[in-house]
């Protein structure tokens, strides 16, 4: 590994004690840009890794709110605007007790690249809070919502950042932010994604990360001369990216025999499907129940504490959170047959997971590609805003589909172009791909725009 790019790491540990999830992705990030550093002396010069993975803000506060028994809790908010050379920060809201700087910080970092590679006009950001929205009544999740609101807004602004939902940040929750925003700035303006459609949200906004990943998959296999129609499908989570995978998957003909929560995990091995998935869908939309209800439901195993990752499958789909597949689930998968892994989450696989896939001839999609969906949907619910319009779901799941299209020709040219095992095989360096696509665009306006 250059020397540079070791110094750069080195750097950013010291810098950034304790911040482990940060350190992860820097280093998988920048030790798969080396080729890209050699063939371009200009990077070095104008010390743009450096600049790179210093966010440009970083905003903290305190969150104090009242609940429904008037006892006062006091939590903290953040806004990490990470990058913005080449649009306005753009980036999800999560609301989880893990939310630390470290995570929105690897969160951040990692949404500068997934934002570039959708060719769409978006910096990156990542936000939250330590709240946890599980067991809080209606009005705690809006008095929330709205203390939270009252301290981001002044940092935010339709062309200046846009933040969306993640981890515990839904549609009800961006209601909420939305409507104290509106209330404190006196403007109806597009300065959150995810709305409702009947107040300025898109289309497929909700659907956009699942069917995205699962779109990606389907360009993955196809690569290879593979559809998904017959494959069975191992999922993890139960949330939004997981719950549209399913309902994607299932549409185009693979069998999904696995959702989780952070509870345990189900194993169907006749599908996810029909009245099944619908049964999952109102379990997880509108009752906030456990997955293990599903398991009570249709009499299938239901396996407690555990990741679905035991369970043999062609393609995985890990769409729950960080680094959810580690060395021993990697080889387990590998050692099943597994034939593709593609991440609907951010970063669920370690560092020692991605490489065992990659060594291991499993076509494997990193999240920062895979899920761009839901961002690049975003970018659409702000274009739409932007003019005053909105267009079909039809509409949308084609421009959805067209741009998942282009980032998997983009990172897959990439990888051609600048790994030599991937020039030669159908399996290509996905993470070497995304990684320098994304980073190369953002390099450039970085030096065009002068050091600032
Ligand atoms: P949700 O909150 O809707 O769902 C998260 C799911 O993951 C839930 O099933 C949850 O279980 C499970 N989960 C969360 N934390 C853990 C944990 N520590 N261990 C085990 N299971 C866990 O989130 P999303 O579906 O929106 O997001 C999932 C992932 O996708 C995240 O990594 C997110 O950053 C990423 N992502 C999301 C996008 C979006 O548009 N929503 C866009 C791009 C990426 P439980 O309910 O028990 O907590």
């Amino acid at each position: 590994m250059s020397k540079q790019i070791e110094d750069v790491i080195e750097k950013v540990k010291q810098k950034n004690p304790g911040e482990v999830e940060f350190h992860q992705a820097v280093t998988e990030v920048l030790h798969s840009l080396e080729p890209a550093i050699e063939k371009h002396p200009e990077f070095e010069r104008y010390k743009i890794l450096e600049r790179l993975v210093e966010p440009e803000r970083v905003v903290m506060f305190k969150v104090a709110w009242l609940d429904d028994k008037q006892e006062i809790h006091v939590n903290r908010g953040y806004r990490i605007q990470f990058n913005s050379a080449i649009g306005p920060y753009k980036g999800g809201l999560r609301f989880h007790p893990s939310v630390n700087l470290s995570i929105l910080k690897f969160l951040g970092f990692e949404q500068t690249f997934k934002n570039s590679l959708t060719g769409l006009a978006m910096g990156g950001a990542k936000g939250g809070s330590d709240f946890d929205p599980k067991g809080k009544s209606e009005t705690e999740i809006m008095h929330f919502c709205q203390a939270f609101m009252a301290e981001l807004w002044r940092f935010i602004g339709p062309d200046t950042d846009v933040p969306a939902g993640d981890i515990g940040v839904g549609g009800r929750e961006i209601g909420y932010m939305f409507g104290q925003y509106r209330k404190v700035q006196n403007t109806f303006t597009g300065v959150l994604t995810g709305k409702g459609v009947d107040w300025g949200g898109s289309y497929i906004r909700p659907e956009a990360t699942g069917y995205g990943t699962t779109y990606f998959a389907e360009q993955m296999l196809k690569a290879r001369g593979e559809t998904i129609k017959g494959k069975i499908v191992a999922i993890s989570g139960s949330g939004n990216v997981a719950q549209y995978a399913v309902q994607k998957v299932n549409q185009l003909g693979g069998k999904v025999v696995t959702v989780s929560d952070s509870d345990g995990s189900i194993y169907d091995p006749d599908g996810v499907v029909g009245k099944k998935f619908d049964f999952f869908l109102d379990l997880k939309q509108k009752r906030e129940g456990r997955i293990k209800e599903y398991a009570d439901e249709f009499g299938v195993e239901y396996m407690p504490k555990q990741r679905p990752w035991s369970i043999k499958c062609d393609i995985a789909m890990p769409c729950a959170t960080q680094n959810e597949i580690d060395k021993d689930d990697a080889q387990t998968l590998l050692d099943n047959g597994v034939m593709a892994v593609i991440e609907g989450a951010n970063m669920p696989s370690t560092i020692e997971a991605t490489n065992i896939f990659i060594e291991g001839g499993v076509s494997f999609g990193p999240g920062k590609a895979a899920n761009a969906g839901g961002v690049a949907c975003s970018g659409l619910e702000m274009a739409q805003n932007s003019q005053r319009v909105r267009w079909s779901p039809k509409e949308v799941d084609q421009r959805l589909h067209d741009i998942m299209e282009d980032i998997h020709q983009a990172t897959y040219e990439t990888a051609s172009k600048y790994d030599s095992k991937s020039a030669s095989s159908k399996i290509k360096n996905y993470v070497i791909g995304a990684n320098i696509f994304g980073f190369e665009k953002v390099a450039r306006a970085m030096i065009a725009q002068g050091i600032v």
